[in-house]
């Protein structure tokens, strides 16, 4: 390392989500420069041969790596504290990117039953096509998933905490059952980031991000980031991701480096709101129920103190009137907007049974813990007095 160079491995965390990307610093900029290079030049055709074969370290091409990704990865993977991590185009792209490293014809997979809408269509109506097959179950009770482990099950993911119930699955505990089965631990980070939740010190191999959503906090880019907790593991990531190309932009990487370097900010001012809405919610007279892992009275408070290092900024909660009531709540809402998507410095509340989970049938829906009066909301940075204020008109005007 050279004087000047930065190197954060020892910091803490919020530390180091300001200064990520910034160890290979060439002229001391204070900000990653975004290298809008598709291919680098060779010094020769002999070192074009041993980049090509590995044997010298330096860039090829974007597909294969660029240096703006590249900080983004080292900078993600630091903060779980994992081994290496694979930048993707999209939250999807992480999450497929995962499947086709290791699943094959004949495996199983056991996986969390209210995972994200489209991890699980993909599973269920895509690599279904390819001879994988998959096992939903309730992931908040342990032995739910054991029963539901084969020779064959291949991997076994979970989302924690799960859209939008809230409900938690221990996750020293799926590692062990993993583990007992041989099969690998998937854990979807997405609703905690790492500034929250770190999965591989509990016993996961990989962790998959929707970047898009806490880690760059803005709302303006859409990306994905696999993290393994062991070199192979990269290997095989890497290698899949360069072949079918799910690749990240150097721009978009650097969007969100950019967000990522206040991401504890964010979430301590977020996860604060959250928890004085969650209260506030669960004493007025519109609201028949709140779950946000922070209170005393959600099932897994315990848990959720064992395994996380902060609550978060989601809540779930239910509204009189049923299905009529949740989407009259959407159209009175002004401040904060009635939009899909989470994790960014604006509040946001979405209405499942209506919108992004009205296509399963109602029976469906209730399994998965979503009834027709739930409501979503991604708690953001705002004023707590101005949301508390635009919830309680917009409660009253239901
Ligand atoms: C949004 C999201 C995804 C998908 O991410 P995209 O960036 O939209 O492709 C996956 N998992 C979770 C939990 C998400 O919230």
């Amino acid at each position: 390392m050279e004087s000047g160079q930065k190197k954060t491995s020892e910091l803490r965390k919020t530390t180091r989500a300001i200064h990520a990307g910034l160890e290979h610093s060439i002229y001391g900029e204070v900000s990653v420069p975004i290298f809008q290079s598709s291919t680098f030049a060779f010094p020769s055709a002999e070192d074009g041969a041993a980049r090509f074969s590995g044997k010298q370290a330096g860039y090829v091409y974007s597909r294969l790596d660029n240096p703006t990704v590249r900080a983004l990865e080292e900078s993600v993977a630091n903060l779980e504290g994992g081994f290496a991590g694979v930048a993707a185009a999209s939250g999807m792209a992480a999450v497929s990117s995962v499947y086709l490293s290791f699943l094959s014809r004949g495996d199983h997979v056991v996986a969390t039953s209210c995972l994200y809408g489209s991890s699980r269509t993909v599973l269920e109506s895509e690599l279904s096509r390819y001879g994988v097959e998959a096992t939903f179950v309730d992931s908040s009770e342990l032995s739910n998933i054991e029963e539901a482990m084969r020779a064959e099950t291949k991997m076994l993911f979970v989302e924690t905490p799960m859209n939008p119930s809230l409900r938690l699955t221990d996750l020293a505990g799926a590692a062990a059952i993993a583990k007992k089965h041989g099969a690998l631990l998937a854990v979807d980070n997405t609703f905690s980031s790492p500034y929250l939740q770190r999965p591989i010190e509990l016993g996961a191999h990989i962790v998959i991000h929707s970047l898009t959503k806490f880690i760059n906090g803005h709302a303006d880019v859409i990306g994905g980031m696999v993290v393994t907790a062991d070199k192979e593991h990269y290997e095989r990531v890497k290698k899949v991701a360069i072949l079918f190309g799910t690749t990240m932009d150097p721009h978009q990487a650097w969007l969100i480096l950019r967000g990522m370097r206040t991401l504890g900010l964010r979430i301590e001012r977020a996860q604060e709101n959250a928890m004085k809405l969650a209260q506030f919610l669960q004493s007025h007279p519109e609201v028949t129920w709140v779950s946000y892992p922070g209170l005393p009275d959600h099932p897994q408070h315990e848990l959720a103190k064992r395994q996380m290092e902060g609550f978060g900024a989601m809540i779930s909660f239910g509204v009189k009137g049923g299905l009529e009531g949740g989407i009259k709540l959407m159209n009175s809402v002004r401040l904060i907007t009635l939009a899909v998507s989470l994790g960014g410095v604006e509040s946001l509340v979405e209405h499942p049974a209506s919108m992004t989970h009205a296509a399963i049938a109602p029976a469906k829906r209730l399994e998965a813990g979503i009834s027709d009066d739930l409501v979503r909301f991604s708690v953001g940075c705002e004023d707590f007095e101005d949301l508390k204020n635009d919830l309680d008109r917009a409660l009253r005007a239901k």
